[in-house]
């Protein structure tokens, strides 16, 4: 299902040309964007590049500078924010202490309603999505991090929002809960059939939930795309760096047919790619990155005979990290270069280790050519 490849479906969102900003400074720059309905969407990005900004304007709390931002293919400039269809949960999820959890949830319900039963039977529901029924009586202080983090989530769906706004919605958790919780977020937005469009820093994050991420520098959008599609061809030296671990060799690129040559320093021999390969990006001539995942280069202290792409070096640093082992390489001009190999048949590879020489090999479609 992948809603964003149908030309006739109206997009929730639509920012077009959006700009916003704050006195002289640019915090949202000329960004186009459209978020579909039913998509699990995160925004990525360093602090300060304008997150917090784009989903400000979407909750109502800021208006654009210039440019329209569209929900249901309505503008939403003139809609006061508890007008629009969108709710936001706030990272210190901001419960009321002296409220249960049942009343917490029935807040906003009762607000807008006075069917005691209509909301007696939506705060039950709620509950029962969130796995909260038999903490229904408990104040806030009195049940843990993870369960305030779903009464938050359950106020912010009783009154059935289309779009929920979460802001580092898992930030005060620890990194187990976190990870469980992450799982129960994807469970209940498929459920709920709401959108969420999630902001945060930490990129395994957005990989695990979302549907589509949007990578962002300094208020632009550098690439929306799927998970796989951002980690295995990022379209620029930014976003592979942003995303995960990556050796960069910088060099000259010659194409020579259906693969570029990509001579990097003095002396040595050069590397070779496919200029288009996954990424798509780059003419593949000129000043180029090579960009490369460790996982993606093999290691060893035999020289492979009939491989292309070698690089010979010193182990200096090794980290075990349980499931992988990344091998940190000096290779000519000092740079380093890391290569992972996955830990799976035996628990750690004693062959090689520090002060090693080595060879470090992969394949030339194993990396991408990015514009220098
Ligand atoms: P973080 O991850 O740290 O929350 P962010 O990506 O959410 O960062 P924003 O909060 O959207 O970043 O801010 C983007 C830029 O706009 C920042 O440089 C910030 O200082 C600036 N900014 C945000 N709000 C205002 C404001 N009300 N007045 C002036 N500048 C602002």
């Amino acid at each position: 299902f992948a809603p964003w490849n149908d030309p006739d479906e109206t997009p929730l969102i639509r920012f077009k040309g959006v700009t916003k900003r704050f006195g002289g400074f640019t915090a949202i720059d000329d960004l186009t964007l459209d978020i579909y309905a039913r998509e699990f969407f995160a925004l990525l990005g360093p602090s300060g590049c304008g997150k917090t900004t784009l989903m400000r304007m979407l909750a109502g709390f800021e208006n654009a500078t210039e440019g329209t931002i569209e929900l249901s293919g309505q503008n939403i400039a003139p809609i006061p924010p508890n007008k629009r269809a969108v709710n936001m949960m706030f990272q210190s999820y901001a419960l009321f202490p002296h409220l249960s959890v049942w009343e917490n949830i029935a807040f906003g319900l009762k607000r807008e309603s006075t069917d005691k039963e209509a909301i007696s039977a939506r705060v039950e529901e709620m509950l029962r999505l969130t796995r909260l029924t038999k903490f229904a009586k408990r104040k806030p202080h009195q049940i843990s991090g993870g369960q305030r983090q779903r009464v938050a989530l359950a106020r912010s769906l009783a009154k059935a929002p289309k779009l929920l706004l979460l802001d580092e919605p898992l930030g005060a958790l620890d990194k187990k809960l976190r990870e469980e919780t992450q799982f129960e977020l994807m469970d209940i937005q498929e459920k709920t059939g709401t959108t969420f469009v999630i902001v945060t820093h930490d990129q395994e994050e957005a990989m695990t939930v979302a549907s589509r991420v949007a990578v962002m520098d300094e208020g632009r959008l550098v690439q929306v795309d799927t998970p796989d599609v951002i980690y295995e061809a990022p379209n620029s030296v930014y976003v592979a760096d942003f995303i995960g671990d990556v050796n960069i060799i910088e060099g000259h690129a010659t194409p020579e047919g259906e693969r570029a040559r990509i001579d990097w320093a003095e002396g040595q021999p050069p590397i070779w790619g496919t200029p288009r390969g996954a990424a798509g990006t780059g003419s593949g001539a000129g000043k180029v990155a090579f960009a490369i995942r460790p996982e993606k280069v093999a290691i060893a202290k035999e020289k492979p005979e009939g491989r292309r792409n070698l690089l010979e070096g010193q182990v200096i640093d090794i980290a075990y990290l349980g499931n992988s082992s990344t091998y940190h390489v000096k290779i000519a001009d000092g740079r380093i270069f890391k290569a992972q190999t996955a830990n799976t048949r035996r628990l750690v590879n004693r062959d090689i280790t520090w002060e090693d020489r080595v060879w470090l090999s992969f394949t030339e479609t194993a990396g991408v050519i990015l514009e220098g």
